[in-house]
């Protein structure tokens, strides 16, 4: 049996569409087993065809064609064909109406693309290609057109029916159904339609914008729900003002709807006016979610807002500018996180992703460019590369030219472009005429792949009172692209002297493949404090001493780097306990560094979010990213025994510390809070990690019982580390827990995350156990990614066990997976992928889990592309 390989889209192919679509006028008569779908369309040539011979070639997937007629005259068999998902129109006239019926099942749609049913509500994804699972129609996103929308339903199952615009007639029709018609005057590609048909219940509030105009905000949720949307519709309002404060940007539309389902394969989606949210970044209250919930809340809010402009307003060509929306969005809604909460802990948090899932991705057989050549599939270009380092590239070019100037060209970008499907190549064209500065070199970021490193070498000259800072910078080579030109970053850096004062700060330029840069009037060998607040997304290598690094950690100016000496710092003494682990000698921790540790708690002028990200160690999954060849057993017991050896002989200053900040007043989410209950809770990890049975009583299983039912970021660190080793007190607290919240799905998931993170040698049979629990469902992404995702994922040392029974257990969920949910599949099978960077036995047995997975008939685009792309 042999698999044909799907054939590959490249950027280099695009070409104008030979018909453009004016407007599109849909019905929706959604039934109980199957919908019907009218759609009229106004039809064009396209003026800026490049064929001679026009063809009117239309996509669609799982759609049963009814009927087609053409300027009202019904088609017959011979005037079209179809072939391989598309509709290709023979003869047609050089402007016509089209008019296509056609019948979709939405009950029976698991792939949650297009058009299908979350607990008994109807709602659509069509980013990327769902719209053709909906209907016949030209899906790409340069297709911008005007659309109408009349949704006819059952009155009483589906009292509320949504789509994009502002809603301009409704009825109803007969006894049983009614219907609505919505109306959207903004040109819009069919990426951004959305349809929401249900029994749900409404938040609601408005928003005045600055120039005064009324906007009704409208969050939709299923029955049960309302009173935890609160944080949402504060945080809708707190983006669509910062939008306006700090970019200019106003909201457009009258309304402005967010509905929260349950079953959704991505974050959230921007649809023009109706953006649909999975449930996970809508509904938070103190007693279900953590700080992290409350904050991922905002940010995603923030995200599909800032959309209405940068990807709604002025949208993609292509699926290869993708990071013109997505880079350029982060980098909004990040931006928006640091205005509004703690800016360096923000920056902390956005460098931990890039490290975490971007850097593995750049060093990997799926390395590709932020501005992708080819794909096979686009939902695997979903990636932390388009959409992260896509963010980095932005903030670079803010550093570069400035803010004030980035905001010019940001106008001059949005004003030039409104209502356009455009390139990443206008954006950086319309950066470079606000600024004056070639961005030239700069574009290789878009087309090279790789994370760039940085050599540094430093030297001083006392006579001259001058130092000296040597660059080195290379790239390593990536699938396709073995040489690598130079890049042109910002690389900002600060000189402290002795006594940790500031004596310069600046930003250098760096273009070529080694520079050096010499600084004057330095009275003495400064302290570098490199790669200010991270301004450039590279590997940076520079030979500092403990000292520097402990000198820095207490005294830099800049907040970021402060963390960051810290990050090296314990990455070295954990990579060199690594290397005693190996050749079997006994562990110690290096002298000083228990004094080190204990400064850091004293440091009482830092914010205490701060602290708390300061007092914690690299991730597992960083640290493997340090070495050449993953040993995940050494790194996990190292990192253990560290933590384990710090709470032991800090354990008075913990105490203190967690007492200090322990309190029983009412959830409240402000930087204050959130940082107190971060410190404790840090503080708390490390305490759980001793064997003092007396101590977990005294203070975890006290917090938790306190918190259980009003204070999720409580009672999940409370248990997180009593279920994280093997405790005798384990099954208790998981029942008590599953007992108290087994009727909320989003604390369900956290149940199950806990499980599935735990170190005890047997976690992967209870997970295997769990996938048959009343609480998992393998059809809803939220339960794959909470017990498989963060089994694979965030369990590196039982996943990867020697045995290779996680490999196999995972090739059999994403094989179930790949009839179900591509994507998802798709998104499971990526721990696999990065086989080569694990021993040679580990090797084999992953390698054989792909080659299985690939031999399998009827595999699906997304899960064949990435497998055969990590198998080459
Ligand atoms: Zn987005």
């Amino acid at each position: 049996m042999k698999n044909i390989s799907p054939a590959a889209v490249y950027l280099k192919d695009y070409t104008p569409s030979d018909y453009l679509i004016d407007t599109v006028d849909l019905e929706f008569e959604l039934g109980e087993t199957s919908t019907r779908v009218k759609s009229k369309l106004t039809v064009r040539e396209n003026p800026a065809s490049l064929s001679s011979a026009k063809k009117l070639i239309l996509n669609g997937e799982n759609v049963l064609l009814k009927t087609i007629l053409l300027n009202g005259k019904e088609l017959t068999k011979t005037d079209f064909k179809i072939q391989e998902n598309k509709l290709i129109i023979s003869a047609v006239p050089a402007k016509f109406e089209l008019e296509i019926h056609t019948l979709i099942k939405p009950q029976e749609n698991t792939s949650l693309t297009g058009l299908y049913q979350s607990n008994g509500n109807f709602c659509t994804q069509c980013e990327a290609h769902g719209f053709s699972h909906i209907t016949y129609f030209l899906d790409r996103p340069d297709m911008m057109a005007c659309y109408t929308t009349t949704i006819i339903a059952d009155k009483e199952k589906y009292p509320i029916l949504l789509s994009n615009g502002n809603l301009v007639a409704s009825g109803s029709l007969g006894k049983d159904k009614h219907w609505v018609k919505w109306e959207d005057p903004f040109k819009k590609p069919c990426y951004l339609f959305a349809l929401v048909a249900g029994d749900l219940e409404r938040v609601q509030d408005e928003f005045i914008t600055q120039s005064g105009r009324r906007v009704d905000l409208h969050i939709y949720v299923e029955k049960g729900n309302k009173h935890k949307c609160e944080h949402a519709m504060q945080a809708v309002k707190k983006a669509m003002k910062w939008d306006e404060d700090t970019f200019g940007r106003e909201y457009d539309l009258d309304i402005y709807m967010i509905v929260a389902v349950s079953d959704f394969n991505m974050g959230a989606m921007e649809n023009k006016g109706l953006n649909i949210f999975n449930t996970k970044y809508i509904l938070a209250s103190p007693e279900t979610a953590t700080d992290d919930d409350f904050l991922h809340v905002e940010s995603v809010i923030a995200h599909e807002y800032c959309h209405n402009w940068s990807g709604n307003r002025v949208t993609c060509r292509d699926w290869f500018q993708l990071s013109l929306k997505e880079g350029l969005t982060i980098f909004r809604d990040q931006t928006f996180t640091e205005d509004t909460m703690s800016a360096a802990v923000a920056r902390i948090h956005a460098v931990n992703d890039l490290r975490n899932s971007q850097f593995g991705e750049d060093a990997g057989p799926l390395a590709h460019p932020v501005r992708p050549e080819s794909y096979v599939e686009i939902n695997n270009f979903y990636t932390a590369t388009v959409y992260n380092k896509g963010a980095e590239v932005i903030r670079m070019i803010q550093t570069l030219i400035g803010k004030e100037i980035f905001r010019q060209g940001l106008d001059l970008y949005f004003s030039r472009h409104d209502g356009q499907a455009v390139t990443i190549e206008d954006f950086v064209k319309a950066m470079e005429e606000s600024s004056g500065i070639s961005l030239e070199q700069f574009r290789l970021w878009y087309s090279q792949a790789g994370t760039p490193v940085l050599d540094i070498k430093d030297e001083y000259d006392p006579h001259h009172k001058t130092y000296y800072l040597t660059i080195r910078q290379s790239c390593p080579a990536t699938p396709g692209q073995n040489e690598k030109l130079p890049f042109h970053l910002p690389f900002k850096i600060g000189l402290l002297n002795g006594s940790g004062e500031e004596m310069f700060e600046t930003v250098l330029q760096v273009k070529k493949q080694v520079e050096k840069f010499k600084f004057d009037n330095i009275s003495s060998f400064p302290i570098p404090s490199l790669l200010r607040s991270f301004s450039a997304p590279v590997k940076l290598h520079f030979s500092y001493s403990d000292e520097q690094l402990q000198f820095l950690m207490q005294h830099d100016t800049d907040l970021f780097n402060r963390w960051e000496a810290g990050t090296k710092y314990w990455v070295r003494v954990i990579l060199d306990l690594v290397n005693d682990f190996q050749v079997k000698k006994k562990l110690q921790l290096p002298l000083g560094l228990i004094n080190v540790f204990s400064a850091l708690l004293q440091q009482a002028e830092l914010d205490k979010w701060l602290l708390a990200e300061m007092l914690t160690l690299p991730s597992e999954r960083y640290l493997a990213e340090q070495m050449t060849i993953i040993d995940v057993d050494a790194i996990h017991a190292v990192r253990e025994f560290v933590i384990t050896e710090l709470a032991n002989q800090l354990k008075q200053d913990f105490i203190e510390t967690y007492k200090k900040n322990h309190s029983l007043n009412t959830y409240q989410f402000n930087l204050q809070e959130v940082g107190r209950r971060q410190l404790k809770n840090r503080c708390l990890d490390y305490l759980v990690h001793l064997d003092d049975f007396t101590l977990h009583e005294q203070l975890a299983l006290s917090q938790f019982a306190v918190a259980l039912k009003n204070n999720m970021t409580d009672t999940l660190s409370a248990i997180k580390y009593l279920t994280y080793v093997d405790s005798p007190l384990q099954g208790k607290i998981l029942t008590q827990f599953y007992a108290a919240w087994k009727h909320d799905p989003l604390v369900v998931d956290k149940w199950l995350s806990l499980q599935a993170i735990s170190k005890s040698p047997d976690t992967l049979d209870k997970v295997k156990l769990l996938t048959q629990h009343e609480a998992f469902d393998i059809k809803n992404p939220n339960k794959v990614y909470a017990l498989i995702g963060a089994f694979a994922r965030h369990n590196p040392v039982r996943f990867h066990s020697a045995k290779g029974e996680g490999y196999l257990f995972l090739t059999d969920i994403v094989l179930e997976l790949n009839a179900l949910n591509p994507q998802i599949a798709a998104r499971m099978v990526t721990p696999l992928t990065d086989w080569k960077r694990y021993d040679i036995h580990r090797q084999g047995l992953m390698q054989r889990s792909l080659e299985m997975i690939l031999k399998t008939k009827s595999l699906s685009r997304d899960v064949h592309e990435l497998v055969s792309k990590s198998l080459q």
